[in-house]
């Protein structure tokens, strides 16, 4: 880089003598600091921020006037003010910002999965709030155990005895692996080696948690004697893995929970059910597909079965273990319990959302994932219509064009991968210049106060909405605005 000494001494031309007099005019980092408008930033993000923030702008417009790009009235008090306020709110923006999930899939592990129902935000604030009776146990004021606070009601919604609450799902099974299986065989029928997206999978899960995978049957077919030869004195468990994002079809057998429990039974083994999403009431009662839940697998003569918190639960991530006593008891145990455990806020939401189950007549209103999936698609339809206006005029200078088309949500998270719930979109199709038109919506979309993700499907952007829920209607619309100055 050249500096403003080499210049002169180059006796350089017109162009450099204007960089060094621009050089001149940058003011110093105290000096702006000082200056009356700035006092608003400083008691808004503190000095450390604004004198950081400062500096950075003020190197940047240092280069910019040694390249000769620099304009003299970038250097106005008031337009440093301006770059100073919007590099402060850019910074100071969360991270964790909220969206408008439009993209059909309702338990979207990207955007968070399952979102809360106010029961269990109200809950969750109380928890941060103030100290809780976290592991206290408030009747002897001797030590509790955290788990304490939801056992009683997993227990209860899911007919086991004792039950555990870990991170998630996946490292319920490495627990449970790791505990009752170590350095000894599981076996997994092969049709069940299942990939969650996120790099969890069977074979690796099994391997880092120490327990041998011993793959029985085969992808399509396996049956009951399958397993019978597979049994062997290194047979620790018997294990069944819910096949949450795919369906075998065709030609294909497997085995039965209540024949592998009996033979497990049998042989002297558990037999551990990962359920993954695992709802906890049948959700054909509220129109949705059947969904396998715990109570029926430890009815099938499971041992210990385990699912996610956020997934059809419509809870806090979390991974809960359910079943014998005297597993979740050695499960508990295990170092890693400790190293996997849940944090106050996990459980004050997970408590919340399962009292809700205890009124399953008013679950489908209460608890927001539900609400969602069994949005009637009527309903969907006519906010469709009502936004397909508002859309419209937002996008009238855009050279796109705006309907409404039906559409199937799907639920999400590996829960029924096969079945879809017809919804509504809003369709925005570009009347020229496909792709370029659309990567640039896309972007528009994603830039709003509250982004927009939608999903770029057959040439058009299709907003299905299903997740926009009627109270965030209003929201949605009073920012659209922001598109007609793209
Ligand atoms: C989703 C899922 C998991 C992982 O659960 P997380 O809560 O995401 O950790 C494990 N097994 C099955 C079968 C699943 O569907």
């Amino acid at each position: 880089m050249q500096t403003v000494a080499d210049q002169d001494t180059a006796g350089a031309g017109p162009a450099a003598q204007a960089a060094s007099n621009l050089f001149a005019l940058l003011p110093s980092v105290d000096r702006v600091l000082g200056w009356p408008g700035v006092a608003v930033l400083i008691e808004g993000h503190g000095r450390a921020q604004v004198t950081d923030a400062v500096r950075e702008i003020l190197s940047t417009l240092r280069q910019a006037a040694a390249d000769g790009s620099l304009a003299p009235r970038q250097l106005a008090e008031s337009a440093l003010i301006d770059r100073l306020a919007s590099t402060l709110a850019e910074r100071d923006a969360p991270r964790l910002c909220p969206v408008f999930n439009l993209t059909g899939t309702v338990l979207h592990t990207n955007l968070g999965r399952a979102t809360l129902p106010e029961e269990a935000i109200a809950a969750l604030v109380d928890a941060a709030r103030s100290p809780c009776a976290l592991e206290y146990d408030l009747a002897t004021g001797g030590r509790g155990d955290r788990d304490d606070i939801v056992e009683g009601l997993l227990c209860e919604l899911t007919g086991a005895e004792a039950a555990s609450v870990v991170n998630n799902n996946a490292a319920a099974v490495v627990l449970l692996l790791n505990a009752l299986a170590l350095r000894r065989e599981v076996l997994v029928c092969r049709g069940e080696l299942v990939e969650i997206g996120g790099a969890f999978r069977v074979p690796d899960i099994m391997r880092r948690a120490g327990a041998k995978l011993r793959e029985v049957g085969t992808t399509n077919r396996t049956h009951l004697k399958d397993f019978e030869e597979a049994i062997g004195p290194r047979t620790a468990l018997l294990m069944k893995v819910h096949t949450s994002n795919y369906a075998i079809e065709g030609f294909t057998k497997s085995v039965p929970e209540p024949e592998l429990g009996a033979l497990a039974r049998r042989a002297g083994v558990p037999f551990v059910v990962d359920l993954g999403s695992g709802t906890l009431v049948d959700l054909e009662r509220y129109g949705l597909p059947h969904e396998p839940t715990p109570r029926e697998s430890l009815g099938a003569g499971a041992d210990l079965v385990t699912f996610s918190g956020d997934k059809l639960l419509g809870g806090p991530q979390a991974g809960i273990l359910v079943g014998r006593a005297a597993l979740i008891q050695r499960i508990k145990k295990n170092p890693l319990k400790r190293a996997l455990r849940v944090g106050k806020l996990t459980l004050a939401a997970l408590e919340a959302v399962l009292r809700l189950y205890r009124d399953p007549d008013r679950l489908a209103e209460r608890l927001t994932a539900l609400r969602l999936l069994t949005r009637s698609d009527r309903d969907i339809r006519a906010q469709a219509l009502r936004l397909a206006e508002p859309l419209g005029r937002a996008l009238a200078h855009w050279p796109v064009q705006v309907t409404v088309e039906p559409t199937l949500s799907q639920i999400g998270s590996g829960s029924l991968p096969v079945d879809r719930l017809p919804s509504h979109a809003l369709v925005i199709t570009p009347t020229r210049r496909r792709g370029a038109g659309l990567k640039r919506l896309q972007a528009a979309l994603r830039d709003l106060p509250t982004p927009v993700i939608g999903r770029i499907a057959d040439g058009a952007m299709r907003l299905d909405l299903r997740c926009l829920p009627v109270e965030r209607e209003d929201n949605f619309v009073r920012q659209l605005s922001a598109l007609t100055d793209h």
